[in-house]
């Protein structure tokens, strides 16, 4: 399709789906040379990543009119490297959520099926690609936002090691999980946008220096491709809630892997999966709150001048009372868990159960953490799971449950958020029965390109 006649498109794709914030009215006119490596690829960008040519609201109240100055890193890159940039995709509230229901902005829709939930919090990044208006989109993840919604969209997402792709110019949620992602219908286009964007930035204090990227290269080249690549299926992940037909679609893998004499599949543990949501939701509001702090109508934010600052005792009251629910939730929750006795008995401890769960990974698998340098006992490649516990649920389900119940939504990332504690590569694979669903497959840290491999050889 014409770069000309998919922008014509968009206002109908919009119309049935909802999934973006902002986008482009007419094709860009583009003197770049056609041999750069992303050159005719298109690409949606998720709302909570600053761009020059459009808003960055994070679907929230309180950034509906913000402009960035500048654009991301990531941004940056994508154009250097001749991709055409067509909008900004919807999301849950500043990506907290997980069924992309928590925005300013009409709910996305599912592509497959316009009743169902499209899963968040990168619900429009997720669409853009099932739509099939853009090649590839960029999301954040931060417990499983690009992973959730790709496995209810059935395509590719993909969660890089945490520090490879640079986070400059990228709204913080929890900024010691928080990792830029890519979501594509194809392995082939995650590995390009992958190859453009996994680069040393100095102006993002976590960017993975050169000296540590450099000895992955090396530990790489080491790798004996003679040997049998050795699977682990986590027991704690073994869950009676699981939805049968995503157990039917598990197993159905597993014994395909086993057909091949390239792959042997073990039983592995690894207790600290079991704490993973308690620590997740104790560490991620508690950064989020620091990181929201700064939107007080003065800094950033809107401000309403006809009311005074303080009412009742309370600074900023209008300004902040702009945030969304599911958003005022987590600032409190969080800054409950930094209060001198939540702090003690909360966040401290979940941050040594977050270390206890980085060592049991790293004894797991194969590889050194270049990061930990912990010792392996044990010679996994790969660890594999559902991506997602349920189904899709309908767009009047997904509400319901979340009003009613957010626990019930905060377990869809069940799967998910143990890779994010510990900063661990891991994609989500597409599969389609009744509905779509994701098998996840992860690795050691660092070890990015060869995940990428193993997916596209099993695949
Ligand atoms: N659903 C999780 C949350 O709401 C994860 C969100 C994300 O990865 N951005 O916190």
């Amino acid at each position: 399709m014409s770069l000309k006649s998919m922008i014509s498109q968009l206002p109908k794709v919009q119309k049935d789906f909802n999934i973006f914030t902002s986008y482009i009215k007419d094709a860009p006119i583009t003197n770049r040379i056609n041999d750069t490596p992303l050159s005719g690829k298109v690409g949606a960008i998720k709302d909570n990543i600053a761009t020059k040519d459009f808003p960055t609201t994070c679907a929230s109240n309180v950034l509906k009119t913000y402009n960035s100055p500048f654009d991301a890193t990531v941004v940056e890159l994508l154009k250097k490297d001749g991709a055409i940039i067509i909008g900004k995709t919807n999301l849950d509230e500043f990506g907290m959520g997980s069924l992309g229901l928590h925005t300013i902005f009409e709910p996305v829709r599912n592509p497959l099926n316009d009743n169902w939930c499209i899963g968040g919090s990168s619900s429009g990044s997720a669409a853009a690609v099932a739509s099939r208006i853009s090649d590839f989109a960029l999301g954040t993840d931060t417990g499983g936002s690009v992973r959730l919604p790709s496995a209810y969209s059935a395509i590719y997402g993909f969660k890089p090691s945490y520090g490879r792709i640079s986070r400059w110019g990228v709204v913080a949620f929890a900024q010691s999980l928080d990792t830029v992602g890519i979501l594509a219908n194809d392995i082939d286009t995650i590995k390009k946008v992958f190859q453009t964007l996994d680069k040393y930035d100095p102006r993002d204090p976590t960017s993975l220096n050169v000296e540590l990227r450099d000895l992955l290269k090396e530990n790489l080249l080491k790798v004996n491709t003679s040997d049998k690549i050795k699977i682990g299926i986590p027991k704690e992940f073994i869950q009676n809630e699981l939805a049968p037909e995503i157990k039917q679609t598990f197993l159905k893998y597993i014994e395909s892997l086993l057909k091949h004499n390239k792959y042997d599949v073990y039983p592995v543990s690894l207790p600290s999966i079991r704490d993973s949501l308690s620590i997740y939701y104790t560490l991620a509001p508690a950064e989020a709150a620091s990181n929201l702090a700064k939107y007080d109508g003065i800094r950033y934010g809107t401000r309403d001048t006809k009311k005074p600052d303080i009412i009742d005792g309370d600074f900023y009251n209008t300004s902040r009372s702009n945030f969304g629910p599911e958003v005022k939730n987590r600032i409190i929750l969080g800054n409950y868990n930094l209060c001198s006795e939540g702090y003690q008995n909360n966040f401290i401890k979940a941050q040594q159960l977050r270390v206890q769960m980085i060592d049991q990974f790293d004894k797991i698998f194969k590889f050194k953490n270049i990061l930990t340098k912990n010792e392996p006992i044990y010679d996994i490649d790969f660890i594999i799971s559902p991506t997602n516990l349920n189904l899709p649920p309908l767009i009047h389900q997904g509400s319901t449950i979340s009003e009613s119940n957010p626990l019930k939504e905060y377990m869809n990332d069940i799967f998910t958020i143990p890779m994010s504690l510990a900063g661990l590569p891991s994609i989500s694979i597409p599969f389609v029965n009744s509905k779509p669903h994701g098998i996840q497959i992860c690795t050691q840290y660092g070890n990015d390109e060869k995940l990428l491999e193993f997916v596209k050889d099993t695949m």
